[in-house]
């Protein structure tokens, strides 16, 4: 006698098994095409076949209830390793719909072998993939303290050797952070340098690129100069226009990315749906000059709203965590200008006092970007998501995937669901050359996520930034569940994904 299991949405049995059937499903297969009403069997934690399917003998079936069921989402942009190391259920991550995260960013990595090490240690409950960071190659090569000048010829060749080995054992290219002060003096040469490496590797460049202020049509120009010298795919990562007088100009950027790509240079882009950013105190003075009060000025007036930006960590004064800019000028009696100032020096004494502190001594959630451009800038159809979240202060750790379900597509309709799906998945494996993943199709590998388009949401604040989003109904890694009923669950299958040769193919 056929006998069929019968999963529930909330079934928790439907783990263990390993043939599986998810039935009644609107599936959007990450390549941007329209919607199609069907099934799709697992087997073996691949993805065997989708369509119109009938169940076989044995086969644990999960009624899909007629919601979307999509590929995972892969965050082209994460920040959350640090916290999937100490809770491997991964909340914040598999809660979004995420099921790889892209790691290694801005500049800051840790070696493929500790990665593979920590994997092996700790599984996890959802997949990694790393660049190499182009910061953490000069600390080690130049020393940590000593990073704030190009390199010589003979740390540029170390960086190389080192950048080398990363990639023969899997690192998905070069990551750079070139705003932040470990990488700001390199030279362009010294990035094109190890650049071309990670091409000759069959790798690729992803950067935050040296300004998104003052000098970012240059920092723009960078990156494309380094896609067309070494002709490998270069990424700019959370692209955005950070500076007030040049908001609305989102338009002249992307004609500059088109027409870089009219002369076959693969240059794409991944953006987090926030009109504010999350990091330091210092990054608002783009010419490094900490203590100058024109410069403070200049940032308040330009690069970010005091009245709207929030103190997220300030460890030498805790009280001020949680306040606006502007309140806490209120409270020292200064202007928007001279507190930022003395927050800034604050935290370096602070810094030189404890030098061993753990955790971030200061960090701002400030409010830099126009609505206007982040949309221009999400609708170009080179464009992923990230999150560039972490499971700190800033919403879009918990929250980035599923706004834009909301905001974007229910509610501004600026993507349709199938374009957004396609950002949060399959581009972004092209983009970044990962294989088996970003698409239902047999043969790739059976992360899914099934939502309700209809009430997906994100809930996550600076008040109450690790709210989890409603909406997102199942998860599932290699055809495991990783999240239903709002909660992680036990499984950790998730993989430590490597480059190979063969992924540079797209
Ligand atoms: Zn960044």
């Amino acid at each position: 006698m056929r006998r069929f299991l019968l999963c529930s949405l909330t079934g928790l049995l439907c783990m263990a098994a390993q043939a599986q059937l998810i039935t009644g499903v609107t599936i959007l297969d990450g390549s941007g095409g329209p919607a199609r009403v069907g099934s799709v069997r697992i087997l073996d934690g691949k993805i065997s076949e989708t369509g119109a399917l009938q169940p076989k003998a044995g086969e644990i079936i999960m009624e899909g209830g007629g919601l979307v069921l999509a590929p995972g989402f892969i965050d082209a942009h994460s920040h959350h390793w640090g916290y999937l190391r100490e809770h491997p259920e991964g909340l914040p991550v598999v809660s979004q719909g995420i099921t790889t995260i892209v790691v290694g960013q801005d500049g800051f990595s840790d070696q493929v072998d500790s990665l593979e090490t920590w994997f092996q240690q700790q599984p996890v409950a959802v997949n990694v993939a790393t660049f190499t960071g182009h910061s953490s190659l000069r600390e080690e090569a130049m020393g940590a303290t000593d990073v704030f000048r190009t390199a010589t010829a003979s740390e540029l060749e170390a960086m190389k050797e080192l950048l080398r080995d990363d990639l023969n054992k899997g690192s998905l290219g070069l990551s750079t952070g070139l705003e932040y002060e470990e990488a700001f003096y390199s030279s362009r040469e010294e990035v094109v340098s190890l650049a071309q490496v990670a091409a000759d590797a069959g790798g690729r460049y992803i950067s935050h690129i040296r300004s998104e202020d003052i000098t970012l049509e240059d920092a723009v120009e960078e990156i494309i100069r380094i896609g067309d010298l070494t002709r490998m795919p270069v990424q700019l990562t959370h692209i955005k226009i950070g500076m007030a007088s040049k908001w609305g100009e989102a338009g002249q950027i992307l004609e500059r990315l088109d027409s870089a790509r009219t002369r076959g240079i693969d240059i794409t882009a991944d953006i987090y749906p926030y009109d504010f950013w999350n990091s330091t105190l210092r990054v608002l003075f783009p010419k490094r000059d900490y203590d100058n009060l024109e410069s403070a000025e200049f940032a308040v007036r330009e690069t970010f709203n005091p009245g709207e930006s929030y103190l997220v960590a300030f460890a030498p004064v805790t009280h001020y965590k949680g306040m606006t800019i502007e309140a806490i000028s209120q409270e020292r009696g200064e202007t928007a200008a001279e507190t930022l100032l003395a927050l800034i020096r604050l935290a370096a004494e602070f810094q030189e006092a404890h030098p061993n502190f753990e955790g971030s001594v200061e960090a701002i959630a400030a409010k830099g970007m126009s609505e206007a451009d982040i949309a221009t800038f999400m609708a170009w159809e080179h464009t992923g998501i990230c999150s560039d979240g972490n499971a700190g202060g800033h919403p879009r750790g918990y929250g980035a995937f599923p706004r834009v379900l909301a905001r974007y597509v229910r509610d501004s309709h600026l993507l349709s669901l199938e374009e957004a799906v396609h950002k949060m998945t399959g581009l972004t494996a092209v983009n970044l050359g990962i294989a088996q993943k970003g698409f239902i199709k047999p043969g790739y590998d059976a992360d899914l996520v099934l939502f309700d388009p209809e009430t997906v949401q994100d809930r996550a604040s600076i008040e109450n930034p690790h709210a989890l989003a409603n909406g997102i109904k199942m998860v599932w890694v290699a055809g495991k569940l990783v999240y239903a009923d709002q909660k992680a669950l036990d499984a950790r299958p998730g993989t430590l994904i490597k480059r190979t040769p063969q992924q540079n193919a797209h």
